[in-house]
């Protein structure tokens, strides 16, 4: 017998769907150079602080008073007390290294963190969205319920009517490109306590915030230890989509008795709560990250790897600017973009998100990728990606211009 909640999932047809139409296009028009505004991975590559703690790492593993085996499966302490001193304590976050959890990477975790709970809990998810959190429920038998994202709601997600046990919620986000305030996550925080669910904070994006007011950590809230496992990714961070490294962050659940009126603390449950089970998870399914990633994950908290870091997710926020004011310019409606590597436009006169697709790529040899791809609310809009060259991003600005 198999596990029938697969026939249940939907069939991924948007990335191979668009390299088809893309391909076929190519066949027919083999001069036409198409620009990718599409790509959703990064492209400049790795920094060279990155680079050489990888060599040193590497040159320790060739000598038998250096070498390194199985590592330990939460993974080494250099990179989880990095990750606290940086990533929290600077911003005044008290998360302690313990409550660390290295790993492969954001879609990894997001889609195993699930197995820890019951098949009858209910899902919320916000709508377009990154398809793993969809996909790892709809495998486990979840019922999952939509939250809108619209222009009309300004893609804040609004509080579902029905009782909810799990909250995705990703900020900035994929694939608008649009994030929450501090003001705005605030009442997914207070309502997860009230109702007694979960928030599963994917944080992928958050070293790309410029404004203020957007909080780079779910924990920046007060009661969100209470309620909220945090992901984080060194791969749009970093460029580490191949080199793979991130880590989540499972509080342990609070000593205290739950205040009052309150049942129980949603990171409660059996035996220590979601920390102390995440954690035989772990070690029991997972073998741990490779030291080589874990050094190099550590290089981008060296002076020099926090300014190179910087200083490409500069070049690719100059491109997301660039983008948004030509396309507000050429007359679209243009959001995110601004804290995230993500523009989603409005498609003209009605068009649907196929149908802009075909424009985009027949007369400007632009490929972007539907909006109807990441889910219903979708549908009507484009996402851009600030993943390319300079050259490239301003030569497809030219030629959507000169196409209108
Ligand atoms: C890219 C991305 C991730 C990161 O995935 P990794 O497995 O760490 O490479 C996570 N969440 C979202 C929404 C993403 O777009």
């Amino acid at each position: 017998m198999i596990n029938q909640n697969y026939l249940n999932l939907s069939e991924s047809y948007l990335f191979s769907e668009i390299a088809r139409k893309v391909k076929a296009y190519k066949e027919e028009n083999p001069k036409a150079d198409i620009i990718s505004l599409g790509i959703g991975d990064v492209t400049q590559p790795l920094c060279p602080a990155v680079i050489e703690a990888l060599h040193k790492a590497t040159d320790e593993m060739a000598q038998s008073a250096t070498f390194r085996g199985y590592g330990p499966e939460r993974g080494y302490d250099f990179l989880r007390e990095a990750i606290v001193t940086h990533d929290f304590r600077a911003r005044g976050i008290d998360i302690d290294a313990d409550e660390v959890f290295v790993s492969d990477g954001a879609k990894s975790d997001t889609g195993n963190f699930q197995e820890l709970l019951s098949a009858d809990c209910v899902v919320a998810v916000t709508d377009p969205v990154y398809p793993v959190y969809i996909d790892a429920n709809t495998m486990a038998g979840r019922r999952i319920v939509k939250l809108p994202c619209t222009a009309e709601n300004g893609f804040v997600p609004e509080a579902p009517t029905e009782h909810v046990d799990v909250i995705y919620l990703c900020y900035p986000n994929n694939p608008t490109g649009t994030t929450l305030t501090r003001e705005q996550l605030k009442k997914w925080v207070d309502y997860a306590l009230a109702n007694n669910a979960l928030i599963f904070y994917d944080a992928a994006y958050e070293a790309y915030i410029q404004s203020e007011d957007v909080p780079h950590s779910i924990y920046e809230i007060s009661g969100a230890k209470e309620c909220a496992v945090e992901f984080h990714s060194y791969s749009k961070t970093a460029g580490f989509t191949g080199i793979r490294c991130g880590y989540t962050v499972v509080p342990k659940a609070p000593s205290q008795p739950p205040p009052k009126g309150r049942s129980s603390s949603p990171l409660g449950g059996i035996r220590g709560g979601l920390h102390a089970m995440w954690n035989r998870r772990q070690s029991t399914k997972f073998n741990g990250t490779s030291y080589l990633s874990q050094r190099a994950a550590e290089a981008i908290y060296t002076p020099e790897g926090k300014a190179q870091i910087k200083a490409t997710i500069v070049y690719y926020m100059e491109n997301a600017r660039l983008m948004r004011e030509a396309l507000t310019e050429m007359g679209f409606k243009v959001y995110g973009g601004k804290d995230a590597p993500y523009l989603w436009v409005s498609t003209p006169n009605g068009m649907s998100s196929w149908e802009f697709f075909d424009w985009m790529l027949h007369s400007a040899h632009v490929v972007c990728t539907p909006g109807a791809g990441f889910g219903p609310c979708g549908e009507g809009f484009v996402r851009l990606t600030a993943f390319g060259t300079h050259e490239n991003t301003e030569k497809a600005l030219r030629r959507i211009s000169n196409r209108l």
